[in-house]
């Protein structure tokens, strides 16, 4: 077996990638699909518009990949120039999501293609963006019949990413074969697809969507299903189409760090509110909440605005702990790695005696919530 790669924080999508150790692929043969065939009509598609203006110069496009998938940025970029004609451009800062769009290299180009996330908002942004969600070819059948195995209950809510959402159907009717009534719910606009969730959205999984008796994940990771245990107070099933295998969710851990992360920050009283500036996370209202929260608490808050939020940029401010308002990863992923404890927003209410730990649940970024 090759060595699973990761696209994404936001994805999620560990995978067993057949073309993981060579860069020159033969894009038909790669374990997500790239949707070479649209690209290449889309590119012409705008290059005849721009002919029939009278412009008859090759058009810019612009590429943009989640880490995991930049290795093939090289090929793919060669193949679209010699195919079409058309200058290339590709974004090698981190890309972390769809929240996450090279602004500066938009603006320069007449498209870019966006890989590995579905369309997360609808500004003038994203017109010139087309996204190529590099749906996963992996069969996810092995997994899901050793899943059945878990599932006593009769009625199972399916959730997964958006590299697996195509195989949502199939599964259904694996599960109903097996006696099942199977629940696929529509979450908020920012996951268009029914039964699909991100890393900061988990709306298709509340009880109000449809209720079930347990969920099952299909994807890898423990991130996404622990955010859709704590969001619906369910049971939660994963299984895991790379691995071909099933398992309960366990996340006794994930509580024991985060206990102890609010543990460490009882006695700050100087707060960082952090803000990332990048498209899809800014949250500048919510961070002006949490200042005015920990002012109404006795305590002090800056607000902390950047575009890429890392531990190293942290260093120099003599806070006793942050608030990350940023993508709400960030707090948990590299929690071990910052100067100072860093909370998510509800944990932070823990901290200031406004919340019940019992009510912890994942931080979400939410339709209309950055309005
Ligand atoms: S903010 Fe949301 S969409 Fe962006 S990388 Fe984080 S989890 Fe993914």
């Amino acid at each position: 077996m090759k060595t699973p790669i990761c696209l994404s924080p936001c994805s999620g999508g560990n995978a067993e990638d057949p073309s993981a150790d060579d860069p020159y692929i033969d894009f038909t043969k790669a374990s997500y699909d790239f949707e070479v065939t649209q690209i290449l009509d889309k590119i012409e598609q705008i290059q005849t518009q721009k002919n029939q203006t009278g412009d008859f110069s090759p058009i810019l496009v612009g590429l943009q990949f989640p880490e995991g998938l930049k290795k093939h940025a090289v090929e793919l970029s060669f193949l679209i120039e010699n195919i079409t004609g058309a200058s290339v451009l590709i974004s090698a800062d981190p890309c972390f999501g769809a929240c996450d769009l090279d602004a500066a290299l938009i603006s320069k180009t007449d498209v870019m293609f966006h890989f590995g996330h579905a369309q997360l908002e609808h500004t003038d942004l994203e017109k010139k963006v087309c996204f190529i969600e590099t749906r996963s070819k992996v069969d996810v059948n092995p997994a899901i019949l050793s899943a059945l195995a878990l599932l006593p209950e009769k009625k199972i809510g399916l959730v997964t990413t958006v590299q697996h959402v195509h195989q949502l159907e199939n599964v259904k009717s694996i599960l109903e074969d097996a006696g099942k009534t199977v629940v696929i719910a529509r979450g908020d606009s920012r996951t268009p697809y029914p039964g699909q969730v991100l890393g900061c959205n988990f709306s298709a999984a509340r009880p109000s969507k449809g209720d079930c008796d347990v969920y099952l994940f299909i994807g890898s990771g423990r991130f996404h299903p622990i955010g859709v245990a704590l969001s619906s107070k369910k049971r939660v099933v994963c299984a895991d189409p790379f691995f071909s295998e099933a398992f309960e969710l366990d996340f006794r851990k994930f509580l024991m760090q985060r206990s102890a992360v609010i543990g460490n920050s009882m006695d700050a009283e100087t707060f960082g509110i952090i803000v990332s500036t990048k498209n899809g996370q800014c949250r500048e209202k919510l961070a002006q909440r949490l200042k005015e929260k920990a002012n109404a608490h006795g305590k002090q808050a800056v607000i902390l605005r950047m575009d890429l939020v890392t531990p190293d940029q942290m260093l120099n401010f003599p806070v006793g702990a942050f608030v990350n308002t940023a993508c709400p990863r960030l707090a948990i992923d590299d929690s071990g790695r910052y100067p100072v404890p860093v909370l998510t927003p509800q944990e932070f209410e823990i901290v200031l005696g406004e919340r019940d730990w019992e009510d912890l649940i994942l931080d979400e970024i939410l339709e209309g919530e950055r309005e």
